[in-house]
C-alpha cells in the first residue's frame, strides 16, 4: 500500500518554507494590491520559526503538525497565522492511522475546514480557500480513481494553481481586501497564492521520495 511517513511531512514542510522565501516579493506585491503588502513577510517569518523547530524532528505526524500549527498561531499576527496555524492544527489528530492517499485527503480535508470554521469565508469570496478546496476536490477525485499519494498531490497542486488563477477576476468579501469592495477585481488574492504553494510542496516533496 503506498503510504507517507512522517519524514515525508516534514520534507513538505521544509518545501513549503523554501517555496515561500522564493515568492515572498511576490506574494507581498500581491498582497499591497489589495492588502497591506506583508503576506510574504508573515509566511516567511513563520514558516522560518516552524523550520527552527523540526530539528530533532518530530516523531509522528501528530506531533510534527501540532508544533506547525502553534508556531503559526503564535508567530504571525496577521490573518493568514491564525488560519494556517488552524489548517495544520485539524490535520494533526486525523493521521494516526496509516497514511494512505485516502487518509492525507482526509487530513488536508480537516485542515480546510478548520480554515473555514475559524475564517467563515465560503467559496468564491476570494481567499485561500479558494485555492484549497479545489486541490481536495482534485485530491478525492484522484483517490476515487485508485491514485496514489504523489499521483493525488499532483492533482490537488494543479488545481490548486488553477483556483489561485481564478481569484483575480473575484471581488473580496473576507479579510482586509474586502475594505477595497470591486475595486479588490482583478488582483489574485495572496492567500490563494501561497495556499498554491502549500499544494505545490506537497507534490514536490512526495514526487522526491526515495
Ligand atoms: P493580513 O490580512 O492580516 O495582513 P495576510 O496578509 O498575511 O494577513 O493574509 C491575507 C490572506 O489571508 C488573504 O489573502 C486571504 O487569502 C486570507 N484571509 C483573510 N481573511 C480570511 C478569512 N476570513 N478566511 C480565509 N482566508 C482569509
Ligand atoms: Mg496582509
Ligand atoms: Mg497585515
Amino acid at each position: 500500500i503506498d503510504t507517507v511517513s512522517t519524514a515525508d511531512l516534514i520534507a513538505w514542510i521544509r518545501k513549503f518554507r523554501d517555496a515561500v522565501q522564493e515568492h515572498r516579493d511576490e506574494l507581498t506585491a500581491l498582497d499591497s494590491a489589495i492588502g497591506d503588502a506583508d503576506h510574504g513577510s508573515n509566511m516567511a517569518r513563520g514558516l522560518d520559526a516552524v523550520v527552527a523547530k523540526l530539528d530533532p524532528p518530530p516523531s509522528s505526524a501528530p506531533d510534527l503538525f501540532k508544533v506547525v500549527g502553534m508556531t503559526l498561531v503564535s508567530s504571525v499576527g496577521g490573518a493568514s497565522g491564525p488560519l494556517y496555524g488552524t489548517f495544520f492544527l485539524r490535520m494533526g489528530p486525523v493521521l494516526t492511522g496509516e497514511m494512505d492517499a485516502a487518509a492525507l485527503g482526509a487530513a488536508l480535508r480537516a485542515g480546510a475546514e478548520g480554515v473555514v470554521a475559524r475564517g467563515r469565508a465560503e467559496p468564491g469570496d476570494k481567499t485561500m480557500i479558494d485555492a484549497q478546496m479545489p486541490a481536495l476536490s482534485a485530491w478525492d477525485d484522484a483517490v476515487t480513481a485508485g491514485k496514489g499519494v504523489a499521483e493525488a498531490a499532483a492533482a490537488a497542486a494543479t488545481a490548486a494553481a488553477a483556483g489561485r488563477d481564478d481569484t483575480e477576476p473575484l471581488v473580496a468579501r473576507k479579510g482586509r481586501a474586502s475594505y477595497l469592495g470591486e475595486r479588490s477585481a482583478g488582483h489574485i488574492d495572496p492567500g490563494a497564492a501561497s495556499s498554491a504553494l502549500l499544494f505545490r510542496a506537497l507534490s514536490d516533496a512526495l514526487a522526491a521520495r526515495g
